[in-house]
């Protein structure tokens, strides 16, 4: 009896959300719920009785991936790219040498697959903005060069399929990210969902705005490009990534939108229902909605998880600043080329979150919500909700700036 199970939780969630809601001191569901938009998305306050009358029309639950596709194969060499400044390289099969400048010898051969973001260009050079936060030239028959696009605008009446999104999973190389208590690793798990939010990104499909099921089908068209800022060459693509470099790469993908996929540790306490957060730019409209529109994705995706939440007092989707009271806080949303958000899904550092993290359910759920949220972002006008006004914070997270180890992963 699928239908009725879903009914039962899908009525859960909606409670649970109802009450995390009130928690955080947020404007009552039903008020600050989305406009619907180009899909009939379903408000907070109205989930509970069109469920009732829809579940014979409920889809089939996709069975969840245990593993998302691996990388693409690195691109052939040789591709000599049209004129343009911006746009995206790709290290073509058999790596491309990096010069400091285009004297004397280079000073790695860069490992095929990885993706860096165009600066300039000099007729066959390519001024490369490389995952050190450095810059390096490189030839164009070693790269496969993608142009920058013009950003479409979004909203109602967009089509997925002309969207350009970048997803950063955070961390990586000598830079972990938070631990849980049983040793599974930030970097590791933010991979994974990015990836599978990739896959789904990739492929057409329905969603059922009732329930959140995302199913293959012929509604919502791949989206026009999906770009990954940590990828394979390197194996598990474990390396380490700046800051400036991952914002620097969805400006010159001209991307609609960056989603920097993290989890979160240190909560204020016990929380009911997920503590879910998400940082935006303080200044960015776009980036509000965004933000907005995740973390209602995230709250439908993560709620029929039973466990014991943590959670921040103010959880939701908000901004954070500097001590001048105007500048982002997070070296990645102040460098923001493009509507940029951070998205730290769960408590790693909580062990049942951190058992949750360890499951394909659930990172497929994370996953689920990033494509949701971006859905609803291209294609509709919903405003998002559930945003909070941030208590002040003084810990200091670190630049995220490269550090001077960091170093350009060689073709083996
Ligand atoms: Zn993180």
């Amino acid at each position: 009896m699928r239908s009725s199970k879903l009914l039962r939780i899908t009525l859960a969630m909606t409670l649970v959300a109802l009450a995390a809601c009130t928690a955080v001191g947020e404007t009552p569901a039903g008020t600050d719920v989305p406009a619907t938009g180009t899909h009939t998305t379903p408000t907070l306050s109205t989930v509970a009785t069109t469920t009732i009358v829809t579940t014979t029309t409920l889809p089939p639950v996709p069975e969840v991936p245990a593993a998302p596709k691996p990388d693409p194969l690195p691109p052939p060499p040789g591709q000599v790219p049209p004129a343009g400044v911006g746009g995206v390289a790709v290290i073509a099969a058999g790596g491309a040498d990096l010069w400091d400048d285009r004297s004397g010898s280079p000073f790695v051969t860069a490992h095929e697959g990885l993706v860096m973001a165009v600066e300039d260009r000099e007729g066959d050079w390519f001024l490369l903005r490389t995952m050190c936060d450095t810059r390096a030239w490189a030839e164009a028959p070693q790269l496969e060069f993608t142009s920058a696009v013009e950003p479409v605008s979004v909203g109602q009446g967009t089509s997925f399929s002309e969207a350009v999104v970048v997803l950063d999973p955070g961390h990586g190389g000598a830079n972990h990210g938070a631990q849980g208590p049983t040793g599974l690793r930030e970097e590791v798990v933010n991979l994974d969902i990015a990836r599978r939010a990739r896959d789904l990104l990739e492929e057409s499909h329905t969603v059922d705005w009732e329930s959140g099921i995302v199913y293959p089908g012929s509604d919502i068209r791949p989206v026009g490009r999906v770009w990954l800022t940590r990828t394979e060459g390197p194996p598990n693509a474990d390396y380490e990534a700046g800051l400036l470099f991952r914002a620097t790469l969805a400006g010159s993908a001209g991307a609609n939108a960056l989603i920097a996929i993290h989890n979160n540790a240190a909560p204020d306490g016990p929380f009911e229902g997920p503590g879910s957060e998400i940082f935006y730019m303080f200044k960015d409209p776009d980036s509000r909605r965004l933000g907005g529109l995740l973390i209602e994705e995230m709250r439908r995706s993560f709620t029929p998880f039973d466990v014991a939440w943590m959670g921040d007092l103010d959880a939701g989707a908000k901004y954070r600043l500097q001590e001048d009271g105007e500048t982002d806080y997070y070296g990645i949303l102040r460098r923001g080329l493009v509507p940029s958000v951070i998205s730290e899904g769960a408590f790693i550092s909580n062990e049942p979150e951190e058992a949750l993290l360890a499951t394909p359910e659930f990172r497929q759920a994370y996953a689920e919500a990033v494509y949701r949220a971006l859905v609803r972002f291209v294609t509709t006008d919903d405003p998002g909700s559930g945003f909070t006004t941030p208590y002040l914070r003084t810990n200091d997270v670190g630049s995220g700036n490269a550090r001077s180890t960091c170093q350009v992963p060689a073709q083996p």
